[in-house]
């Protein structure tokens, strides 16, 4: 039985890849470019003001000010 994901993109980490917003950037299936992690367009989208959520034991530097693209 296939485990099925809520979200396909991410593999249900919220993060994708930077460069290939298509794979997961955690996890098992996560990218092999080793690009940047990006919230997740599908799933992880946030507001101005707002922390996108992070895959258990992630802390990256968040700009006060925001993601930038
Ligand atoms: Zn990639
Ligand atoms: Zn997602």
């Amino acid at each position: 039985m296939t485990k099925a994901l809520a979200c396909p993109a991410c593999d249900d980490t919220g993060w994708v890849c930077e460069n290939h917003p298509g794979r997961p950037a955690f996890g098992d299936r996560a990218c092999e470019c080793r690009g940047a992690g990006a919230p997740c367009p599908k799933c992880n989208q946030i507001g101005e003001r707002e922390t996108p959520r992070l895959p258990k034991g992630f802390k990256p530097v968040i700009d006060k000010k925001g993601w930038r693209h």
